[in-house]
């Protein structure tokens, strides 16, 4: 299996440090508000990778944190703490605040079909951890104290830009424009590990160096070093992480212990929306509600992630996601009707079974061989998921297998795609009109209209028309049924 490295810029064969265990850390959300599907598109790339490492019979234990206190509003240690924001816009304490948007996040994870993780500690859980990690830097030497908190030297620890490969000299000139720059650091680019005096904020601790609370950075080696231990295989997060939060994550842990902290980072690129960037500023940080309201399933999401390598920027657009959920139900149709055994080239179990033994046999063999061959190749080609989903439509259209043998591929393959293929609620799950998409909604009554005039042939060209989308219409004397084709 190869796997693009952040570190060394290059697809490298993975190698797990202690096989067939692999340890794998992505950063949570911080739970201020509704996740979006910018963020998710970071937790799916982590989801389909942890599916294709247990493909490939790895035995993963995934940890993903909840960040609950100390990720300032800007990720140069400047400005308010998220929570201690969202708890003042909501009337709630930061950590009401927190507790909501995780559920709510693990709800919209579950509609998404994520794998759980072995463990998802929450930071406001873990400050013991965090406190008795900055003592271990303290005693290596490689802190120092002001009036607004306790800071990491960059400069002493060598080979800081390793991950980013930034110009720190450039990273310091920007850190130093930065208007409201903290002036007690020695260097612009240290970074704060205890935030200290700040008397106004809800949720603090007692430290060694004083009253306070945690900064982001720390957090996430101290949880992944307590869940993980001191070294781990993959570190996922969006690419916006490379600099400055996993850089500073790499300096501190690697500080303390004197050791590697992770093999592979594996870094997502953006997705963008409109061809632009994504934010709650410019009404376009949609969220897993919206687009169900919309009348999108947050399965037809996952799909259109999918149809993307994870390291390439996705433009979501309503049109893009409608031709997504055309194509998912469409995939699901097929795959319905080849299990009621109502598709062309589809045969039952017994005439599939009666088949082995035949001169035909190596061939069909050879068949199924060459498209999990193919399909293998493609989600341990650095998880190409474009490709595998091609692989899997070439494959549930061949007409020289058996239905059984396209379904039982379907149904292992989907165990890495987590697309719930076959699962047959979809088939027999009927619509509200008003819960369709516009598009939908406008034909559909377009060929009412078609058949009050009695233009039957019309109106059965938009009936199919719909059906291709993967919706049945079906005429009963009291109303229009509509259910996924
Ligand atoms: P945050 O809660 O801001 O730390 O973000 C959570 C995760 O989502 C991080 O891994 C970010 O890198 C990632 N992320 C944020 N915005 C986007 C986006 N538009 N596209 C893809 N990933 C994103
Ligand atoms: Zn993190």
């Amino acid at each position: 299996m190869k796997l693009y490295n952040t570190l060394s810029r290059t697809k490298e064969d993975f190698k797990p440090l202690n096989p067939p265990e692999v340890k794998m850390y992505t950063c949570g959300p911080t739970v201020y508000s509704y996740i979006t599907i910018g963020n998710f598109r970071a937790y799916v790339t982590a989801d389909i990778l942890r599916r294709v490492l247990e493909f490939n019979n790895y035995k993963v234990n995934y940890v993903m944190n909840v960040t609950d206190v100390g990720h300032l509003v800007s990720d140069a240690d400047t400005g308010e703490d998220k929570l201690e924001k969202g708890a003042r816009r909501e009337g709630k304490s930061p950590l009401e605040i927190a507790h909501f948007y995780e559920k709510d996040f693990i709800q919209k994870s579950q509609e998404l079909n994520f794998l759980e993780p072995n463990e998802r500690p929450r930071a406001s859980e873990h400050v013991g951890e965090m406190i008795k990690l900055i003592e271990r830097l303290e005693r290596k030497g490689y802190i120092y104290i002001t009036s607004t908190g306790v800071y990491f030297d960059v400069s002493k620890f060598v080979n800081y830009e390793k991950l980013a490969r930034c110009d720190l000299k450039q990273q310091m000139q920007a850190a130093r424009e930065d208007v409201v720059a903290d002036e007690t650091k020695k260097n612009p680019c240290d970074f704060r590990l205890w935030q200290l005096n700040q008397p106004e904020h809800i949720l603090q601790w007692d430290s060694p160096w004083g009253r306070g609370y945690p900064g982001w950075h720390i957090e996430c080696s101290a949880m992944s070093m307590k869940y993980l231990d001191e070294q781990m295989d993959i570190h996922t997060g969006g690419e916006d992480l490379i600099f400055p939060h996993h850089t500073n994550e790499i300096a501190q842990s690697e500080a303390a212990t004197g050791k590697q902290y992770v093999k592979y980072w594996v870094h997502n690129a953006f997705l963008l929306v409109d061809g632009g960037r994504m934010g709650k500023s410019l009404g376009n940080a949609y969220t897993i509600d919206d687009i169900k309201k919309r009348g999108f399933e947050p399965l037809a999401l996952r799909y259109f992630y999918l149809t993307a390598h994870y390291r390439s920027p996705l433009n979501f657009t309503w049109e893009a996601l409608q031709s997504a959920q055309n194509g998912y139900r469409n995939l699901r149709g097929k795959l319905s009707r080849l299990q009621l055994g109502s598709e062309s080239g589809s045969e039952s179990e017994s005439e599939s079974v009666h088949r082995c033994g035949t001169g035909s046999e190596k061939d069909h063999v050879d068949v199924i061989a060459q498209f999990s061959a193919r399909f293998q190749g493609a989600i341990n080609d650095d998880l190409d998921t474009p490709r595998a989903m091609a692989v899997l439509w070439e494959m549930v259209k061949a007409e020289d297998l058996s239905a059984v043998d396209r379904l039982s591929l379907a149904e292992k393959w989907d165990k890495v795609l987590g697309l719930d293929l076959l699962n047959d609620e979809l088939k027999t799950q009927s619509y509200e009109l008003k819960e369709l998409p516009e598009q939908v909604q406008k034909l559909i009554s377009q060929r009412e209209e078609l058949r009050e005039n009695k233009e039957f042939v019309k109106a059965d060209g938009i009936r199919e028309r719909l059906q291709g989308m993967g919706y049945r219409l079906e005429d009963t004397p009291e109303n229009t049924e509509i259910t996924a084709s």
